[in-house]
């Protein structure tokens, strides 16, 4: 069975196909994405207007590229799927409205994708695919949990953050230090140059027992240090950026894998899988890579280029979904998107 993946949540338009034979995991034949975070970066953020005009520009284009690639024509696709939630309500309706018409011109069904099942499941489109059950770090751009994951739909949630993402964190500190937007991966190179311990900023709930995450104070700290530091803080080149830099790192890492290695130890799973866009920091995987090392755990990761979003786990999460039997696709065209949805609310 081969089925068609769009993504078009927010800044990334992905599409990709894939193919499940018998039991074996999907197997990815051709993905493309077009990122339009530089049409964003002179606004400092997404504009949900612009992102959803250009969703609809690359989606098509997008979809040949896919299907030459894969030597497959449009009529060997069996279920097209897209990402019905959660996200921006304009850049969901363009993924499912052409979802939708290209699975009525063909007349085949079609299935909508939770986006954070997608990220969740993206490690199963590497090399060295995890085996359930196991817990997951999903830390992205809007979203920073904790989960126990049993199998494809069998999600329980342990924790979230209260307040800010994870990748929020690291892109609203990166916009303090002057950085373009999507801070995260500027970030992390800067504080490659720069001395981790050099500021004290807090590690919220660090030692509060659970697992829930809490980033909003951690900017603030970093605003007022930035301000006590003076212009040297988001100037390029000075050595007291660099230093903020690492500073706000460690303070995320440390959070992220506390509580990472809390859960495992409570549940006494032995496998971790990070997914999200954040799941691409080096600091995070070297840490991770460390404390799993000692503690006898297994860690996956998505390739570092299918991290942040990309249609390819929407395919993948539609295809074992499909496989699992966890759900069927329908030949119901109906424009039912999900801008908010939370991902233990996935049956
Ligand atoms: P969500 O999936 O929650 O809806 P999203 O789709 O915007 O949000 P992703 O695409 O998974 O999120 O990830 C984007 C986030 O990952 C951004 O916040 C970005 O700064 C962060 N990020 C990407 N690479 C890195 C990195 N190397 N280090 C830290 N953060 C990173
Ligand atoms: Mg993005
Ligand atoms: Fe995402």
């Amino acid at each position: 069975m081969r089925i068609l993946g769009i993504e078009s949540s927010c800044d990334e338009t992905g599409v990709a196909l894939v193919e499940t034979t018998g039991d074996a995991w999907p197997r990815l034949l051709s993905h493309a994405l077009y990122s339009q975070i530089e049409m964003h970066q002179a606004y400092g953020g997404v504009v949900p207007e612009l992102a959803s005009r250009d969703h609809i520009r690359r989606v098509l284009p997008l979809t040949r590229q896919v299907m030459q690639e894969a030597g497959a024509n449009l009529a060997d696709v069996d279920v097209v799927a897209y990402t019905r939630g959660p996200g921006l309500a304009g850049a969901l309706l363009v993924g499912s409205g052409v979802a939708c018409a290209l699975a009525a011109a063909m007349g085949k069904p079609v299935l909508g994708v939770h986006h954070l099942e997608g990220h969740l499941l993206s490690p199963f489109l590497s090399a060295d695919p995890p085996e359930f059950p196991f817990i997951a770090l999903l830390v992205s751009g809007g979203h920073t949990q904790l989960m126990r994951v049993d199998g494809v739909g069998r999600y329980t949630l342990l924790g979230e953050t209260i307040d800010d993402a994870a990748g929020e964190a690291f892109d609203k500190s990166a916009k303090l230090m002057g950085l373009p937007y999507p801070g995260g991966p500027g970030l992390s190179r800067l504080a490659e140059q720069g001395n981790p311990a050099a500021y004290k900023l807090p590690r919220p709930l660090l030692h509060s027992g659970d697992f829930d995450f809490s980033f909003a104070g951690l900017k603030t700290a970093v605003l007022t240090q930035s301000q006590k530091i003076g212009p040297a803080a988001h100037t390029e080149g000075a050595p007291e950026r660099a230093d903020l830099a690492a500073s706000t790192q460690a303070a995320i890492v440390e959070v992220l894998l506390k509580k990472s290695m809390n859960a495992l130890k409570a549940t006494g799973m032995k496998r971790l899988v990070v997914a999200g866009g954040v799941g691409a920091n080096r600091e995070l995987r070297t840490q991770l890579n460390a404390a799993c090392a000692k503690a006898r755990v297994r860690v996956h990761y998505p390739e570092l280029h299918l991290c942040t979003d990309n249609g390819a786990m929407i395919a993948m999460a539609a295809a074992m979904r499909l496989q699992s039997g966890a759900q069927t696709a329908q030949a119901r065209y109906s424009f039912d998107v999900k801008p908010r949805w939370p991902l233990h609310e996935l049956a």
